[in-house]
């Protein structure tokens, strides 16, 4: 049997980078993948594709996270369609850089929209549907900037470091409902994002690598299969953990 056999999954921002990796991983495993990205034109090509991949069922989901009503709607559209939801990935994010002076609380509110406010939503409605059905598993990316700090990432790392206290608490408050509330925490992953990022800093990518105990940056793949890992039933008596998935960094 595949790790996550059958299980109704939801990623969060998986049109693009890690958590779309994510949702390839998980349809591998065996899933039902529900892909969410803010707008139909990002869903990967291949959700389509399933029969041909051979994998169950991929299904592109759109909506903002941040739009409470739209995500309400949503998971109730995954509930009636599959009867149960079993894991949800909160990835989606924004990801900026900013020195101290330039934060302006524009950009503060949004990033807390989608960030964190739109995670504790999340958790609030799909605990209520994974209550009913005796459990899940909620997986949230967080990063390793929310634990050690980075300077220019006042409001992103804050974000994040928000996001591990969340996932500590309700895994807490969600366990007599045997949900699992679960965290990785990436270092640096080349994506796209990354890749933008990296270049507008100007950077030396060399001096971030010398950095890295493992002495190379991380994949999308490297955070996928810690994810899929922790979404599945092997990680049945582990919640409330942050698992860095960072090649043993100090950034
Ligand atoms: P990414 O390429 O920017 O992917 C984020 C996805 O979320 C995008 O598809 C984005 O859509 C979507 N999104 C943004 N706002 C949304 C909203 N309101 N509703 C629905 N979807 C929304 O970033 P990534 O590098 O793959 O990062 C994925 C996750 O890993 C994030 O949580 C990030 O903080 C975390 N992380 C990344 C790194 C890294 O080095 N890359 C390191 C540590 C942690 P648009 O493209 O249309 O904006």
């Amino acid at each position: 049997m595949k790790l996550l056999q059958n299980k109704v999954t939801l990623i969060t921002g998986a049109g693009r980078g890690i958590g779309r990796v994510i949702a390839e991983q998980f349809a591998q495993d065996g899933a039902i993948v529900y892909i969410n990205d803010l707008q139909e034109g990002d869903m990967p090509a291949w959700a389509s594709d399933c029969a041909e991949r051979n994998v169950t069922k991929v299904v592109p989901i759109c909506f903002d996270v941040t739009d409470s009503a739209a995500l309400k709607a949503g998971l109730m559209s995954i509930y009636k369609a599959e009867g149960r939801i079993d894991v949800v990935v909160n990835n989606a994010a924004i990801i900026a850089n900013q020195k101290l002076g330039m934060v302006t609380k524009p950009l503060l509110e949004k990033m807390y929209s989608v960030n964190v406010f739109a995670v504790i939503d999340m958790i609030q409605i799909v605990s209520r549907l994974m209550a009913r059905t005796g459990g899940g598993s909620i997986v949230n990316i967080a990063s390793i900037t929310g634990v050690v700090g980075s300077p220019g990432q006042v409001a992103y790392s804050s974000t994040k470091g928000a996001v591990i206290a969340i996932t500590k608490s309700a895994a807490k408050e969600l366990s007599p409902q045997q949900i699992r509330v679960n965290a990785v925490a990436p270092g640096i992953i080349k994506t796209e994002r990354f890749e933008e990022l990296y270049e507008a800093s100007g950077d030396k990518i060399d001096q971030r690598i010398s950095r890295i105990a493992l002495g190379r940056l991380g994949t999308p793949q490297d955070v996928a299969n810690a994810v899929s890992f922790l979404a599945s039933d092997r990680a049945s008596y582990i919640s409330g953990h942050i698992l860095g998935v960072d090649g043993c960094a100090s950034i």
